[in-house]
C-alpha cells in the first residue's frame, strides 16, 4: 500500500483554488506547495460509520460466550487449521447500490483434532453454515459433518463453528458459507463508489483486515490460498449487437468464461480462472461501468492495460508509457517473471489509501495513477510514478513473498519504499531520483525518529487498531533508509543476488526480517553480521548522532543517540542500550579509501580513521548512506565551510543536503550553534542551484522562520531570507519552460514557496483572503455530495497549513470531535495524524493546555494514540525552544554580523 497522499479534487477546495490559480500565481504557491510537504501527507477514509451488527449474527443454538472460551483467549486462527482454497461468488446488487449476497466454500485442511473451527468475519450476515468432509467445489455436496452451534464471537471478529461430537478429527473439509453484506458501510472491505451522474461500482480494499468485511475467511498474511473466484454483474446493455457498453468485471486473474442470465435473467456471472497462491488481503472484486481501458504489452508478452472512468481515459497515457516498462525492469532486477497472467491498474473514484498492490489489479486513487500534462504538474507526475513503482515492486514483493504477521511490515513497505526510486530511476532517469531520497524519506523520518515517542521498525502488534496504526511514517520511510544504508554497506550487486535468492526461496510463501537477513549474510563481504548488525537498527528506536574530533592525525569518533530536545526525558529501555553498529564511510577528495565502510560497533567506546595529511576537508556518511548524524569539530566545520565556498563539486548534491540537514537539527539540539548552521547560508545563496539542497535547505529555514515568527528578530529574519533567496528566485523566474529539466521544474516550485513565505506582503495578504473562502468551506463539506470522505481529512490539514485557517481547524476539531470520530471511527489512523498535523507549529503554554484538556475530554484515542504522543512532544519541544533565550540570542547575533 502506498502512504503519502495528494488530493487534489475537493470539490469545493477546488472552486476555490482555481480563482486563487486565475488571481493570484503566489497564492497557489502557498496552497499548492503546502500540498507537496510531508507534513500534509495524509490519506483520509470514511470508514467504520455503522456501529458493529451484533444482530447479523445467526446462532443455531444460543450461547453464552466466556472469557476463558479458546476462540475468547486466542485472537489468532489456531494452529491446527489451515486453509488452502476458497470458492467464492460475490453478487453486490448496483440498482439499489446497498447489498451483497455471497457464498464461499473454504477449504480447510485440520491437522490434528481441534474442538473448534474459525474464520473471520466482520459486518455480514451469515445465513447458512454447513460443514462436508473433503474439497468440495460451490454447489456440490458431500457427506456432511453435524455442527453444534456456529454463531459470531465479535470481539475477536470470529465465526466460530462447535461439533456435534468431542472434536473436529484430522483431514480435509469444506466450510460452506451463506451469508449478506452492506456496501455502504465504509470505503473499505466490498464498497460502492460513486461518481458522475450517480454512477454505482463496486470495488474492494483488504489491507490490511477488512477481507473478513467481504467474505468469511482466515484474514491472516501467513494464509496463502487459492481462490477460485465469480461476480456476478448487471448484464450487457447492448447483447447481441457484439458491443458490451455494460458493466465489466475484474478480479486479480483472467475471465476464463462468462454465464449470461445467470443467477437470473438481466445478471451475468463472470468466472475467473483459478489464482495463485495468495494471502487475502490481496483479493480484489471489482464490477464497474468503466470502459475497457487501453492495453500495452510487457516485455513478456502479458497485457498490461488501466481503466479509469470514461472522461479521465485520456489521462492514462502516462501510467501506460511507465508501467510496463518499470515491470519489465523489476522482472530484471528481481531475475523473476512477473507471476499473473496479467497486470491491471484502475483508478477508482474513492479510494482510502494513495493505493494498493492487489495482486494483477493494482488499485489506485484517481490522483495516483492518472496525470495529464495540461491540467497536472510536475510534482503530480512524480507522485504518480512514485506510486505506480511503489505498487508495482509489491507484486514480487510483499505478494509473491508475503510477511507472516503484521509485526513485520516494516520489511513490506520499506522494501517497496525505497524499491521506488530505482524503478522511477529506470524509466525516468535525468531526475536524480536516488538523491531525492533524501529530501522525500530520509530527512523527514529522521525527524520523527528523534523524538521520545517513536518506536522500534519491528514492534509487537495484536489489535486491528494497532495493525493498522504501524502503516507509519517509521515502517514506510525509516524501513526504506535502513535498507538503503543496507544495501550501501553490503555493496549492491552483493544485496540484489541476496534480493533474488531471498525471493526464490520464498516464493508463494511467508517470510520473517530474519529470513532476509540470512539470505543476504550468504552475499556478504566476509566477517559482516547482517543479522547483528541490523537488529540494532531494527529492534530499537531512533539513531546516533557520530562526534568527529580530530586527534594528533586521526580522526576520533563516538557515537550517542541523537534526540532533537537535548533535555527529553528516556524511559524507555533498548536491548542495545542505545548503540548502533555504525558503517562509516568518509569524503576527503584525495583518498579513495573513504568508500571503505568500517566499522564503529556498539561495543567499541570510539573509532581512529587517519585523515590524509593532504586533504583538505573531510566528510563523513558519504552521500548520506547511513542514517546517522555527524558533528564535527569547529575545525573539521570550517574546512567543510571553507570548502563549499571554494568548490562545491567536490561534494555529491546528497552530501551537501547531508551537511544542511546535520546542521540545522543539531543546532536545535544544541550540539552546533545556529552560527555554525547558517554559515551554510553563504554557499548556498551564491552557487548551489540543486534541488536536492535546496529542498533540504528550504524545509530546515521554514521550521526555522515559524519558531522564530512572533518574535522582536522577525523582521531580520525576513531581510535575511528575502536576501538569501532573491538572486536564485531572479535566476529561476515564475514560469517554467517548454524542455526544461524536471528536477529545475522542481526546484523552482520550492524556491517560489520560501520567497512567498518570507516575502511579499500583498501575496500573503491575498493568500489569506482566499483561505477565509476555503474555511467557510469547512461546514460545507461535511455534505458528503460536496466533498468525499475520503478527501474530508486532507480538506482539513491544507486549511490548517495557513496561519489564518489554522486557528479555526483547531476549534472545528476539537468542537466537532464526535462527528469526525462518528464518521471516520477511531480506527482511522489518518483521523489520529490530524492531530500532529494540525498542532505542529503550536508553541505556548496554552495550546498546550488546550490540546491536554482535548485529550482529557476524549480519552480514547485509537489508531490514533501515538500521534496524540507524538503531537505532545513536538508542542513542548516549540515552547522550550521559544522560551529558551541561547536559540533567539545565537539566530540574532548572526544576523547582526550579517548586515
Ligand atoms: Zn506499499
Amino acid at each position: 500500500m502506498s502512504s503519502a497522499m495528494i488530493v487534489r479534487k475537493v470539490t469545493c477546495a477546488l472552486l476555490v483554488v482555481i480563482t486563487v490559480l486565475s488571481i493570484l500565481l503566489a497564492a497557489f504557491v502557498v496552497l499548492y506547495l503546502k500540498e507537496l510537504s510531508r507534513d500534509t501527507i495524509i490519506e483520509d477514509r470514511a470508514e467504520d460509520l455503522v456501529q458493529s451488527t451484533s444482530d447479523a449474527s445467526t446462532s443455531t443454538e444460543s450461547t453464552t460466550p466466556s472469557p476463558t472460551d479458546p476462540w475468547a483467549v486466542n485472537y489468532r486462527i489456531p494452529k491446527e487449521t489451515l486453509p488452502i482454497h476458497y470458492d467464492l461468488w460475490l453478487y453486490p446488487d448496483l440498482t439499489t447500490g446497498e447489498v451483497f449476497t455471497g457464498e464461499v466454500n473454504v477449504w480447510v485442511n485440520v491437522t490434528s483434532a481441534i474442538t473448534y473451527l474459525v474464520l473471520h468475519t466482520k459486518y455480514l450476515n451469515i445465513t447458512e453454515t454447513k460443514l462436508y468432509q473433503g474439497s468440495l467445489p460451490r454447489g456440490t455436496s458431500g457427506t456432511e459433518v453435524p455442527l453444534a452451534q456456529s454463531f459470531e464471537y465479535e470481539p475477536n471478529e470470529f465465526w466460530v463453528m462447535l461439533p456435534e461430537d468431542d472434536s473436529f478429527i484430522e483431514g480435509e473439509y469444506t466450510i460452506a458459507l451463506k451469508f449478506e453484506g452492506n456496501l455502504t458501510k465504509n470505503i473499505v472491505g466490498f464498497y460502492r463508489s460513486i461518481y458522475g451522474t450517480g454512477n454505482v461500482i463496486a470495488t474492494s480494499k483488504f489491507q490490511p483486515t477488512y477481507a473478513r468485511r467481504a467474505f468469511p475467511c482466515m484474514d491472516e498474511p501467513s494464509f496463502k490460498s487459492t481462490f477460485k473466484v465469480a461476480l456476478t454483474k448487471p448484464g450487457d446493455q447492448l447483447r447481441g449487437t457484439g458491443e458490451v457498453t455494460g458493466y465489466r468485471a475484474l478480479s486479480n486473474m483472467d475471465v476464463e468464461n462468462v454465464t449470461t442470465d445467470f443467477p437470473e435473467v438481466g445478471l451475468d456471472t463472470v468466472f475467473f480462472t483459478d489464482s495463485v497462491k495468495m494471502v487475502t488481503y490481496l483479493a480484489c472484486f471489482i464490477v464497474t461501468d468503466f470502459p475497457q481501458g487501453e492495453t500495452r504489452q510487457m516485455a513478456d508478452g502479458k497485457p498490461f492495460t488501466v481503466y479509469s472512468r470514461a472522461e479521465a481515459a485520456h489521462s492514462t497515457e502516462y501510467a501506460l508509457q511507465i508501467g510496463p516498462n518499470i515491470t519489465d525492469f523489476y522482472t530484471e532486477y528481481f531475475n523473476i517473471s512477473y507471476p499473473l497472467p496479467k497486470l491491471d491498474m484502475i483508478a477508482i473514484p474513492d479510494f482510502i489509501s494513495g493505493a494498493m498492490e492487489h495482486w494483477g489489479i493494482i488499485t489506485y486513487r484517481e490522483t495516483n495513477l492518472l496525470y495529464d500534462e495540461a491540467e497536472n504538474s510536475n510534482a503530480n507526475k512524480q507522485r504518480v510514478a512514485s506510486v505506480i513503482a511503489h505498487e508495482i515492486a509489491h507484486m514480487w514483493f510483499g505478494n509473491l513473498m508475503t510477511v507472516k504477521w503484521w509485526d513485520d511490515l516494516w520489511l513490506n513497505e520499506g522494501f517497496a519504499s525505497y524499491m521506488e526510486y530505482k524503478g522511477i530511476q529506470s524509466v525516468e532517469s535525468d531526475w536524480d531520483m536516488l538523491n531525492q531520497f533524501l529530501c522525500d524519506d530520509l530527512h523527514y523520518v529522521m525527524i520523527l525518529d528523534a523524538k521520545v515517542t517513536s518506536h522500534p521498525i519491528v514492534q509487537t502488534v495484536n489489535h486491528p487498531d494497532e495493525i493498522t496504526e504501524i502503516f507509519d511514517t517509521i515502517s514506510y520511510s525509516k524501513g526504506a533508509s535502513v535498507i538503503r544504508m543496507l544495501e550501501a554497506f553490503m555493496g549492491p550487486e552483493q544485496f540484489q543476488s541476496g534480493i533474488q535468492a531471498f525471493l526464490k526461496r520464498y516464493s508463494f510463501d511467508n517470510a520473517i526480517t530474519k529470513n532476509l537477513f540470512d539470505e543476504l549474510q550468504t552475499f556478504a563481504p566476509e566477517g559482516m553480521d547482517i543479522n547483528g548488525i541490523m537488529d540494532t537498527w531494527t529492534k530499537q528506536m531512533g539513531y546516533p548522532v557520530l562526534l568527529v574530533n580530530q586527534v594528533d592525525n586521526n580522526l576520533e569518533i563516538k557515537q550517542q543517540r541523537y534526540l532533537s530536545d537535548p533535555e527529553a526525558n528516556v524511559t524507555d529501555d533498548s536491548p542495545f542500550g542505545y548503540k548502533w553498529d555504525v558503517p562509516v564511510t568518509y569524503l576527503d577528495a584525495v583518498s579513495e579509501v573513504g568508500i571503505t565502510v568500517q566499522w564503529l560497533s556498539r561495543n567499541d567506546e570510539k573509532l581512529l580513521i587517519p585523515r590524509a595529511p593532504e586533504a583538505k576537508f573531510v566528510k563523513l556518511n558519504r552521500g548520506q548512506t547511513g542514517y546517522y548524524r555527524v558533528l564535527y569539530s569547529d575545525e573539521l566545520w570550517q574546512d567543510i565551510l571553507a570548502q563549499l565556498e571554494t568548490d562545491l563539486t567536490v561534494f555529491t548534491s546528497a552530501d551537501r543536503a547531508n551537511l544542511i540537514d546535520d546542521a540545522f537539527s543539531l543546532a536545535q539540539s544544541k550540539l552546533m550553534t545556529y552560527k555554525q548552521a547558517l554559515d551554510l547560508t553563504d554557499y548556498l545563496r551564491d552557487s548551489e542551484r540543486d534541488y536536492v539542497p535546496w529542498a533540504t535547505a528550504k524545509g530546515q529555514l521554514i521550521t526555522l522562520g515559524e519558531r522564530i515568527k512572533g518574535t522582536l528578530d522577525y523582521a531580520d529574519w525576513r531581510a535575511f531570507m528575502q536576501n538569501l533567496t532573491k538572486p536564485i528566485f531572479e535566476e529561476l523566474g515564475w514560469t517554467d519552460s517548454a524542455n526544461e529539466a524536471h528536477t529545475r521544474r522542481r526546484l523552482r516550485a520550492n524556491i517560489l514557496d520560501v520567497a512567498c513565505d518570507v516575502g511579499v506582503q500583498s501575496c500573503l495578504d491575498e493568500a489569506g483572503k482566499r483561505l477565509q473562502e476555503l474555511i467557510k468551506c469547512i461546514q460545507l463539506a461535511k455534505n458528503e455530495s460536496i466533498v468525499r470522505g475520503q478527501d474530508f481529512l486532507s480538506l482539513l490539514g491544507y486549511i490548517s497549513g495557513n496561519p489564518v485557517g489554522l486557528p479555526i481547524v483547531w476549534d472545528f476539531l476539537r468542537e466537532e470531535w464526535e462527528y469526525l470520530v462518528d464518521r471516520f471511527s477511531l480506527n482511522d489512523r489518518y483521523l489520529g495524524r490530524l492531530v500532529p498535523q494540525i498542532t505542529s507549529t503550536f508553541k505556548s503554554q496554552v495550546k498546550l493546555e488546550e490540546m491536554l484538556a482535548f485529550f482529557a475530554k476524549y480519552p480514547e484515542a485509537g489508531a490514533g494514540a501515538r500521534a496524540r504522543e507524538q503531537a505532545l512532544e513536538t508542542v513542548r519541544n516549540n515552547i522550550k525552544w521559544a522560551t529558551d533565550p541561547d536559540y533567539l540570542s545565537s539566530i540574532k547575533k548572526w544576523l547582526e554580523e550579517k548586515s
